[in-house]
């Protein structure tokens, strides 16, 4: 794993915040930064475009992972977005979020709009794709080092917070 520094750092960051006690997912992870910036980061899960797997939307007093329905990775989708927050990249602001909503999404549109290679939606470059993308895989990789298999319990609290 070639992980930058910066990513590595944001990585132990992020982890440094998770709950003492009790298990340790992403949603957990996802409300502790949001705690820790006293900004809240709502989670949705919405029909996105086809393609798209996730979408952060920045509105001014909180922000919003998108997360497409019925994706089956998307817990590595989440840590992407969360990847692209903690690392200081840009969101969709909701002005241009809400337009979009609004209007029937081109070809053309989410051309631009969307990573092809990473399905995530938002203004990014590849830059910042790859480093979100190398957020995810370290962030993934120390969580699923941590002790006992938490899968069933990450479905359970994904459901918690979709309901
Ligand atoms: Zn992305």
């Amino acid at each position: 794993m070639a992980a930058s520094r910066r990513v590595t750092s944001a990585v132990a960051a992020v982890l440094d915040m998770a709950p003492r006690q009790g298990e340790v997912s992403i949603i957990r992870l996802v409300k502790a930064v949001s705690d820790n910036r006293s900004r809240p980061i709502e989670i949705e899960q919405v029909e996105l475009p086809p393609g798209v797997c996730g979408q952060w939307r920045q509105y001014s007093d909180h922000d919003t992972f998108l997360i497409q329905k019925g994706l089956p990775a998307w817990d590595r989708t989440l840590a992407h977005e969360l990847g692209h927050l903690v690392l200081g990249h840009q969101g969709i602001p909701v002005v241009q979020a809400a337009k979009e909503a609004t209007e029937v999404a081109t070809d053309d549109l989410i051309g631009y709009m969307l990573n092809q290679r990473t399905g995530c939606m938002g203004p990014s470059g590849e830059d910042a794709e790859q480093e979100a993308e190398d957020f995810a895989a370290l962030l993934s990789y120390r969580l699923g080092r941590l002790p006992s298999d938490r899968s069933s319990i990450v479905q359970v609290r994904l459901g918690e917070a979709f309901g």
